[in-house]
Formats: structure tokens, C-alpha cells, sequence
């Protein structure tokens, strides 16, 4: 039996984003409808999502016959069309939608899409553009960055961390970062800890601040 909660989302904007958003959350157990205004789009998606409608976002009128203000949670993934990603965001925050997500094509259509009621905003294609720079230096496996300039990275191990417990290495003390998870070539991720000795061709998953993490990954 699935133990998570069931949530049910509306996903305007069936575009890349938008589609690849709905159908995840559908993996992930919630219950979504998406709507465009193109039907080929839709048509596409009938299938994959659990509700799907053909409709202009902007018309008051058109949401509400599909229900959406009884929604708790809203994603708007029109970026390109400025003025309709504005208008539907400002549509959905007039029907009080607890949680608005939208996407921003730029800092400054973000802001205005805070104005107009989003309460969580996300620049998909600036966000990944500042991942991938730390992807093509080589230095990163990958990289996550959170809030507060805390990120998550994964690295191969710097010389000094080889070979010896991990506890023993200090890596907390010395550089501020702290091994998370390890991954030996041809078995899954396991926790770390103190007592793990790491091999020269072993996968870490590194945490800490920022500056911190960084560092650590050029020493390798
Ligand atoms: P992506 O880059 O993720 O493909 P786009 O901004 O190009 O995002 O596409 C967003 C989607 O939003 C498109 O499929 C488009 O048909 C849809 N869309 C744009 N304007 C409206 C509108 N007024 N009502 C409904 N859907 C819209």
C-alpha cells in the first residue's frame, strides 16, 4: 500500500517543463490536472496525468468551470508567453490557492510573478545553468546548491581521505564538510561514517557550505 499522501496539483503549461513536472508528480502518487490551450499537447498527455483539459489559462471563467479553485497546490509552467504566465498566476491567486509554484524565464518576470501572488518561484533554465558550471570543470560529479549557500555534492575522494578511516581523515574539522554517503564502483549509495575507509575509486556525497564544499572538491 502506498503510505504517502495523496496530493492533488493543477499544471498549467504543458511545455517541457510543465509536462515532465505533471508526469512526475504523477509518478509520484499525486493527482494532477494539466491544461494547455494546445490540444496536440494535451492529446499527448491524456493518457499520462490524471485529468486533462484543453483551455485558455487566463479565463477566469474556463478555471473555474474546471474546478481549479478548489485546488490546493498550483504549478504555472508558461514561461515564453510572459503575459499569460502573469495573467494565469494572477488568476489563481484571486481564487486563493494556498500554494502557487510558477516558473520565471528571468529575475525580473520572477519578481513580477511574486507581485501578482506566486508564492514560490523558479528560474529552471538560470538554476541549471549554474549547476552544469559545476559539472563541465570535471571537478563534480554533480551539485546541488540549497538555500543559505548550502550545497551537496558528489566527488571522488581527495588523496588525503584514501585509505584511512574516515574519522580519522578529520575532512569535518579541517575542511568544514561532512561525507554523507559513499558509493563503491558496482554497489549502491551507503551511509558513512567514522569507521569507513575509503577507496581511491569510491563515489562521496559531500556536504556543507558552499565555499566549503568547493574547496573540498578541488582538492581532488
Ligand atoms: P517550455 O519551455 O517548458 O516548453 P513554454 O513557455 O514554451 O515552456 O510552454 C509553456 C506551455 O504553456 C505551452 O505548451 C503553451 O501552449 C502553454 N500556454 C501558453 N499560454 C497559455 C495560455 N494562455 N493558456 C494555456 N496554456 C498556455
Amino acid at each position: 500500500a502506498n503510505r504517502r499522501q495523496s496530493h492533488r496539483v493543477v499544471v498549467i503549461g504543458l511545455g517541457r517543463f510543465g509536462s515532465s513536472l505533471a508526469i512526475e508528480l504523477v509518478r509520484g502518487g499525486s493527482e494532477v490536472l494539466g491544461i494547455d490551450n494546445n490540444p496536440r499537447l494535451v492529446q499527448k498527455l491524456a493518457d499520462e496525468l490524471t485529468h486533462t483539459a484543453i483551455a485558455d489559462t487566463t479565463d477566469v471563467e474556463a478555471l473555474t468551470q474546471l474546478g481549479v479553485p478548489e485546488f490546493q497546490r498550483a504549478v504555472v509552467g508558461i514561461g515564453n508567453d510572459i503575459e499569460a504566465s502573469i495573467l494565469t498566476t494572477s488568476v489563481l491567486s484571486d481564487f486563493a490557492i494556498p500554494s502557487i509554484w510558477a516558473k520565471a524565464i528571468s529575475r525580473q518576470h520572477g519578481r513580477i510573478l511574486e507581485r501578482v501572488g506566486a508564492h514560490h518561484v523558479v528560474l529552471p533554465e538560470h538554476d541549471m545553468g549554474e549547476r552544469v558550471a559545476h559539472l563541465v570543470t570535471g571537478r563534480m560529479l554533480d551539485y546541488i546548491e540549497f538555500e543559505d549557500d548550502y550545497a551537496l555534492v558528489k566527488t571522488l575522494a581527495p588523496a588525503e581521505a584514501i585509505g584511512r578511516p574516515l574519522g580519522e581523515t578529520k575532512v569535518r574539522a579541517k575542511y568544514g564538510v561532512t561525507v554523507v554517503g559513499i558509493k563503491r564502483p558496482g554497489t549502491g549509495f551507503t551511509y558513512a561514517t567514522p569507521e569507513t575507509v575509503v577507496n581511491a575509486d569510491d563515489i562521496l556525497i559531500v556536504a556543507g557550505e558552499r565555499d566549503r564544499v568547493e574547496n573540498f572538491a578541488d582538492l581532488v
